[in-house]
Parts: structure tokens; sequence; C-alpha cells
């Protein structure tokens, strides 16, 4: 009943949640738990571009329909992703005015609550930026305190660079910025056999 009625609420098809118990028996849960993400988004004049929370200079900024915080995304996939939640598309959605120019991190940090929710906390978080312009090196100390900061880790966790395609990538040059993330969860506690939900009601303020 309780999963029926969570369904409703969120839209969310029952194919998306894990049932109860379907993590196995307190001794087949396993200590850590990886999940990976993706995301790219189109580059286009008129838009900020944010990055891990924190403004680049740039004539382009990304497209989309929260702020485009495409690291973000990445990081929030892969979060959801290694205990298996539904992706950020089906917990955030594109369409609506809810998520309609949203700083990524509230997303991000939603995910995380969630992960920690379950019973994990998160070793350390590795990714790459795929970006021919602008140059992002000078900007890494920035973007790696802006996320430690999101998660309220230490800066160590949070590994990050850059990488150009040389021009090799059309679909990539200067037109696109691509993220891909890894991220590593240790458990805490056992989880609690019982339905899990997203944090979709929760206003904004409450998860800045
Ligand atoms: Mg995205």
């Amino acid at each position: 009943m309780l999963l029926a009625l969570t369904v409703r609420r969120d839209g969310l098809q029952s194919s998306h949640l894990n049932p109860p118990h379907s993590g196995g028996g307190r001794r087949s849960q396993p200590k850590y738990r990886t999940g990976i993400g993706f995301d790219a988004h189109e580059l286009a004049s008129g838009r900020r571009l944010l990055l891990g929370g924190v403004r680049i200079p740039s004539r382009l900024g990304l497209l989309g329909h929260s702020d485009a915080d495409v690291l973000l995304h990445a990081m929030t996939d892969a979060l959801l992703g290694a205990v298996a939640l539904p992706d950020i598309g089906t917990l955030f959605p594109d369409t609506g005015a809810k998520w309609k120019d949203a700083p990524s991190g509230l997303m991000l940090k939603d995910a995380y609550q969630q992960v920690r929710a379950e019973g994990f906390r998160l070793v350390n978080v590795d990714c790459v930026l795929v970006c021919d312009r602008p140059k992002l090196q000078p900007h890494y100390l920035a973007i790696r305190t802006s996320i430690a900061r999101m998660l309220q880790v230490p800066l160590d966790r949070i590994g990050l660079k850059a990488k150009t395609t040389e021009g090799t990538l059309l679909a990539l040059r200067r037109k696109s910025i691509a993220a891909m993330a890894v991220v590593l969860l240790a458990r805490t506690r056992s989880r609690k056999p019982g339905v899990r939900t997203s944090n979709l009601g929760a206003r904004r303020s409450e998860l800045r």
C-alpha cells in the first residue's frame, strides 16, 4: 500500500523503484557501492557557464532547463546509480517550473541526502570534463572546493580533470561540454527494508 501511494505521488513508475527487501538480507549487503554518471550540454550565447557550481568566465554558456551544470548532473546520476535509485531525469524532470533555471547543486544535495538515507556515505568521486574551450585547469580548485562544500566532504575526496578533444570529436568541438563521474560509496549502516522515496516534495530552501 505504501509503495502504491508513493508511486502515485511522485509520478514514478514501479519499474523505477526498488521494492522492499530487494537489497537482500543483512549478510548480503555489500560494504561498498560504485556509480557512474555522464551528461552533455550544448554551448550557446546568452547563457552563464556554471561547472560544479562555479561561474566560469566564457562567451558561451550551457543550454538546459536548469542551470545546465553538466558536471553536477553527471555527479548526481553517479550518486543515484550507486544505490540503484531512479536517474536525474526521472527525479528532477526537465518539464514544468519546479526545476526551471534551478541551481543544479540542489539536485546534487537532494541525491546525496537520499544516498545517506540508504545508509551510505561518499568515499570519493572522480570526474572528467570534456571541453575544448574555455580552458578549465585554472578553475580546478574552485570547482573542487565548491563540490566538497555542497557534499560536506574533505577536498581530497573530489577528483577533477578536464580533457580537450584536440578537435577530433566534431560533435564536442566548442559546441558542447560533456562530463563523466564515478563515485565510490561506503556503507555506514545496514539498510532498513522499506519504501524509498525521492525528496521531490522538499522546498528548495530546505536543500540549501
Ligand atoms: Mg543535464
